[in-house]
């Protein structure tokens, strides 16, 4: 099977272990939709943000989400991975790194802006998505998406091929 599969919140605890010195870069603290909102929003502070959190290599600090590193490892033998990430390519080498740290392994590593993962998404399976919106995209181009569980991504959708799972081990039972 050809499985896509984001980073942040999906295999990295970024945000929950991010959280904190974001709210300090910014000067206050944000509601989980609040940050992703200025994410999308904020362009020239969050250029700042990363440019900061390249230079002091946040993004190496993070751990792995429970069960995300040993069932890659599993599937690897049997499945082509496909890591689609929304960071920016300045990040490239940390994340490398960071994979190689976890004992993460995977086929292809793509660089896509927010939604814009369907281009590197046209022949999967299967993907693996925390985002919201992105999920809804990535439905139309693959045959099936887990949205991985988060408070900021606790909406309905319409899309019949989108499944909502809570941790690894749930994504585990389904195949
Ligand atoms: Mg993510």
């Amino acid at each position: 099977m050809k499985i896509g599969i984001d980073i942040d919140n999906v295999i990295a605890n970024t945000f929950h272990e991010l959280s904190d010195r974001f709210n300090d870069f910014m000067g206050r603290q944000m509601e989980p939709l609040e940050v992703i909102e200025t994410m999308r929003n904020n362009k020239l502070k969050m250029w700042a943000y990363w440019f900061t959190a390249w230079k002091e290599g946040m993004l190496s600090s993070v751990s792995a989400i429970d069960g995300s590193a040993d069932t890659i490892r599993e599937w690897y033998p049997y499945h082509e991975i496909k890591l689609v990430t929304s960071r920016m390519p300045i990040f490239r080498n940390q994340t490398i790194h960071w994979l190689k740290k976890h004992s993460i392994p995977y086929h292809e590593l793509h660089h896509a802006k927010e939604k814009t993962k369907h281009t590197k998404a046209q022949d999967l399976e299967l993907f693996i998505e925390d985002n919201f919106e992105e999920s809804e995209i990535l439905a139309d181009y693959c045959d099936r998406v887990f949205l991985f569980d988060h408070p900021w991504n606790r909406r309905p959708s319409s899309k019949k091929n989108i499944i909502r799972v809570k941790n690894w081990e749930e994504i585990k039972s389904f195949l």
